[in-house]
């Protein structure tokens, strides 16, 4: 270590070259984090995910800290750092905003010979955290020497060998496993919108069986050898084609391959996921599901409406509008959304917009209530109506707009500001004015 004077040892080797790497089961067991700052937030996260006993000392914390204490998830005690504080840790954090008091916690914790990280100088440090990537049960932990930007380039570079690694190890295994079904909602239409978590799994599909308002751009991205099926072109009327598309996730799956039913928004909104689950569970198949991002919040955000607001909208209710309020088959009780006074969010609502902004009206929704039209969200081609709710049918025609479109009733609709959208390609983010989010 440094530190210790001693130039015959510090000589020899880089002293970043003298580390032991370990891997440390630390449930269950006492971490001591003295600190109550954006640092130690990010050590008591690390710590919780694996199991430690996360117990914190600190005069003042954060909330996120404040708040984990209060729900009994971390012991917190509100008061500047005691020696007494290490005793019973199996390790130490000194991530104070004070180096004299993280040397003393560090010369605490030496003495009574239980591994100490300092957040302020990794050089005084007995013990350091690396940049780390997991897959599975796989984990890359990776020192690079005194520079934690290196550590974490090199760390991704190294989670794209262990993903296409995974991968192949999985086309051997799959000769000899049962497969597995992920239903996966790939979010609204721009490809960064999927979750980490449905990457991941696109990362090792086998076959990818995808819908028309699926992100088809990361499609672009997949292997080579990967299958791909357009749900959208398996013959058949909707149920037989409903019917046909479970037959192929069932019978692949048997076959032990990784299936990927790729949708648009999330799986669980008028998505058909579920019956898809069942099909699966049915069959005996493995099945799981990761969700999305939901059109019916996020394509209204694409043009600068939120569907809730402090003092305009307590709540928000997703409506499918593809049955006319006249019709026999609509269930829906547009009187009572009509007095709910709740933003109204309708999907596949354009081909009958017209009959129901007409029974929103007659049953008591202002013919004046803003409302807007956002058509294609998160593409290129974005387009936004807005008009009161009682022209919203004709403004929408005369437009010419056709689905995929989200309709927005209620006063949040002011805030759409559609005609400030930068096209975002795959960066998912929208920019307004100076504000990026
Ligand atoms: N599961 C999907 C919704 C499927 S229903 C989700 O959670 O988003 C299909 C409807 O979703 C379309 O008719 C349209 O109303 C809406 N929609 C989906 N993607 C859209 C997009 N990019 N822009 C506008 N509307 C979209």
């Amino acid at each position: 270590m440094s530190g210790t004077g001693d130039q015959a040892e510090t000589d020899r080797a880089e002293p970043d070259a003298l580390i032991y790497p370990l891997s440390l089961r630390v449930e269950g067991r006492r971490v001591l984090v003295v600190g109550g700052g954006a640092v130690a937030v990010r050590r008591v996260a690390g710590l919780r995910a694996a199991g430690a006993d996360v117990w914190v000392v600190a005069p003042e914390l954060s909330p996120t800290l404040a708040d984990l204490a209060a729900r009994s998830l971390i012991t917190a005690r509100m008061r500047p750092y005691e020696p007494a504080d290490v005793e019973g840790a199996w390790l130490v954090f000194a991530c104070t905003d004070r180096r004299e008091i993280n040397a003393a916690v560090a010369a605490d914790a030496e003495r009574q010979r239980i591994w100490c990280v300092r957040a302020d100088d990794g050089a005084a440090s007995a013990a350091w955290v690396p940049a780390v990537g997991r897959l599975s049960d796989t984990v890359v932990a990776v020192n690079a020497g005194r520079n934690p930007r290196l550590a974490a380039v090199l760390r991704d570079r190294c989670m794209d060998t262990v993903g296409a690694a995974a991968r192949s190890d999985g086309d051997a295994r799959t000769r000899r496993r049962v497969g597995l079904v992920s239903i996966v909602g790939g979010g609204p239409g721009d490809p960064g919108l999927i979750t980490v978590a449905g990457w991941r799994r696109l990362q090792d599909a086998d076959i990818v069986v995808t819908d028309r308002l699926a992100p088809l751009a990361l499609l672009d991205q997949l292997a080579p050898d990967v299958e791909v099926i357009d749900a959208a072109k398996v013959p058949g009327g909707p149920a037989t084609r409903q019917e046909q598309i479970n037959r192929t996730l069932v019978d692949r799956a048997q076959a032990g391959l990784r299936v990927l039913r790729l949708k648009g928004g999330d799986p669980f909104v008028f998505g058909r996921g579920h019956e898809e689950v069942e099909a699966c569970r049915a069959a005996g198949v493995p099945v799981e599901v990761i969700p999305g991002v939901t059109s019916a919040i996020s394509v209204p955000a694409a043009a600068g409406i939120p569907v809730t607001h402090r003092g305009l909208s307590q709540g928000f209710c997703v409506v499918a509008g593809h049955a006319s309020p006249a019709d026999s088959r609509s269930t829906v009780e547009w009187a009572a959304l009509a007095r709910s006074g709740l933003t109204l969010v309708l999907l596949m609502a354009i081909e009958h917009l017209a009959g129901t902004a007409a029974a929103l009206v007659a049953a008591g929704l202002s013919a004046g209530t803003p409302s807007a039209c956002v058509a294609d969200g998160w593409t290129r081609r974005q387009r936004l109506v807005t008009a009161p709710l009682s022209d919203i049918a004709s403004a929408v025609r005369g437009a010419g707009i056709a689905n995929p479109a989200v309709i927005v009733i209620g006063n949040v609709a002011r805030f759409a500001a559609g005609s400030v959208f930068t096209p975002a390609g795959a960066g998912a983010v929208k920019t307004y004015g100076m504000a990026t989010y």
